[in-house]
């Protein structure tokens, strides 16, 4: 039997649309559907961290939670798909409940063991499959780990740092480190993560812009470090929050500067009714630019 539809690449369903597109079970990142033939492999950013992109190639860590993986079960059928006949689909999981169709997969290589912690938090061996895209035109989401991110911000924010021993006066020093996080890896992870301007809903990455919620000037470095720090606006709403002419309070509800005039609010696209989500690390460091509002 074949699937009961055809999906199309990038195409978003839920769990339930998934099941009855591939009659398999409502749970776990791999399943494995008898009566379509398929193998379903999910890959959620949501909770897992260990996969990677290098490349085209995903490298996507088998089944099993706790303990060592063994090579049976889904791990086999997969391992084995290059013969078996099995089709394997791919999709995956950016916020939750969401699953985005990225099309067949086949083995890019050979199977590879790799040592990773468990759910306990113990080293372990699991497997990893090397898989690549059957459609040329799909593509997988570059989510690196979270350790690569930290090494590469590490790194550009040393490259950063040394900005502030330039002969230059301070007010054209914050202007550049700021221009700097705004479009390196800060904002990359931001964009990873947010996707779209906190209060509006810009979405083009390009005028996009990644900010310190607490200034960097004043942070420390593990502070310019935590992304929870960081807020992705559009370049509107970035210049209104950067001159505390807006702020959030502890709802994550705006705030208005009362010296920004009625028309000024109305072509600058902001209200009181609006509100951002924030977690309580974005808050932590929301509380003292609330405090400067002008
Ligand atoms: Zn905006």
């Amino acid at each position: 039997m074949t699937l009961t539809r055809q999906l199309v690449i990038n195409e978003v369903v839920n769990n339930q649309q998934l099941c009855e597109v591939f009659l398999c079970a409502p749970q776990g990142g791999m399943r494995k559907s008898n009566r379509t033939n398929t193998l379903t492999l999910i890959s959620d950013k949501t909770k897992l961290y260990d996969d990677k992109v290098v490349g085209d190639i995903y490298h996507y860590t088998g089944m099993g939670q706790i303990g060592d993986q063994k090579m049976s079960g889904q791990n086999l059928t997969l391992a084995e798909s290059d013969i078996n006949a099995v089709e394997v689909h791919f999709f995956e999981v950016m916020k939750p409940r969401e699953y985005t169709y990225r099309g067949q997969v086949e083995l890019a290589g050979e199977p590879y063991q790799g040592q990773q912690k468990d759910q306990d938090g113990r080293q372990r061996l699991v497997w990893i499959f090397p898989l690549s895209l059957k459609d040329s035109k799909a593509k997988f989401t570059k989510l690196p780990s979270a350790r690569n991110d930290k090494l590469e911000l590490e790194e550009e924010f040393n490259e950063i740092q040394q900005f502030e021993n330039l002969p230059i006066q301070q007010t054209e020093k914050e202007r550049l480190i700021k221009g700097r996080i705004g479009q390196g890896k800060f904002k990359k992870i931001l964009l990873d993560r947010e996707c779209k301007c906190a209060l509006c809903g810009v979405t083009d990455p390009r005028v996009l812009i990644a900010s310190h919620i607490k200034p960097w000037s004043t942070s420390t470095n593990e502070e310019r470090l935590d992304v929870n720090n960081g807020l992705l606006l559009c370049p509107n709403h970035d210049a209104l929050f950067d001159k505390h002419l807006i702020s959030f309070d502890i709802q994550g509800k705006i705030v208005i500067s009362q010296t920004l005039a009625e028309t000024a609010r109305v072509f600058l696209n902001i209200h009181e009714g609006l509100r951002v989500k924030l977690n309580k690390k974005q808050l932590g460091y929301m509380k003292e630019h609330y405090q400067k509002l002008n």
